[in-house]
């Protein structure tokens, strides 16, 4: 699967981009959803969410985690600090899986170009993944979200961080309290990211290491979210 952000991108106006989106039949997505769901957010964020793709609720309503998933993920935000006005989310797929199944690398790959685009207009300087399909698209296919959850990567001039996904704490209880853990870690995330990047602006080398754990992985195997 192509990595996002090939090079070359140029900023352009998110609602273009939206637009493109909410007519897109790239993939089989489509078919089956009510509608695309772009996604939302401050134009000018210094945080970037991506999910996974929209759940029931969102294909209903065409906005990012706005059903139970998404006030967990707004009571987050909260802890670390941050509110919707602070940031900017969506996902990897911008349709719906139908039954909320997994995104297939196919839909993925061909729905990249929208994430790509939406990161060169917003130029954030933490990416906050949720869920494993959205790690995998920063952190790399062979990556464990059980072992990096909390931790970040340098992406480009940014930083990414994962994160379990809100929906997993809904499913799994135990999952709670290791989420609450990351985004815990998130004002430090955001901290290093704003760090790094005025240093890189600066012309300073780049002195991030490959990975740093912001909060202690947890040994358990979770692969599901
Ligand atoms: S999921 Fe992405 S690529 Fe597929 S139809 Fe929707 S917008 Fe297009």
């Amino acid at each position: 699967m192509r990595g996002p952000l090939g090079e070359g991108y140029v900023s352009e106006p998110l609602e273009l981009i939206a637009d493109e989106v909410r007519s897109c039949t790239r993939c089989r997505l489509y078919q089956t959803a009510k509608q695309g769901v772009p996604g939302e957010g401050n134009p000018r964020a210094d945080v970037l969410l991506v999910g996974e793709g929209p759940g029931f609720h969102e294909d209903v309503q065409g906005r990012p985690f706005v059903g139970p998933a998404g006030k967990l993920l707004d009571e987050l935000l909260a802890r670390a600090g941050l509110s919707r006005e602070d940031v900017f989310i969506t996902n990897v797929v911008k349709h719906r899986p139908p039954d909320n199944r997994d995104p297939r690398p196919d839909e993925m790959e061909a729905c990249g170009d929208y994430l790509d685009r939406q990161i060169a207009a917003i130029r954030p300087k933490l990416i906050v993944t949720l869920g494993r399909h959205s790690m995998a698209t920063f952190f790399g296919p062979a990556a464990r979200i059980s072992q990096i959850h909390g931790t970040t990567k340098p992406w480009r001039d940014m930083l990414a961080y994962a994160c379990f996904h809100p929906a997993a704490a809904l499913h799994q209880p135990r999952f709670r309290e290791l989420l609450e853990q990351d985004f815990d870690g998130l004002p430090r995330a955001l901290a290093q990211a704003r760090e790094r990047a005025n240093a890189l602006a600066s012309g300073a080398p780049d002195s991030s290491p490959t990975s740093e754990t912001a909060e202690q992985a947890s040994d358990e195997q979770l692969s599901l979210f």
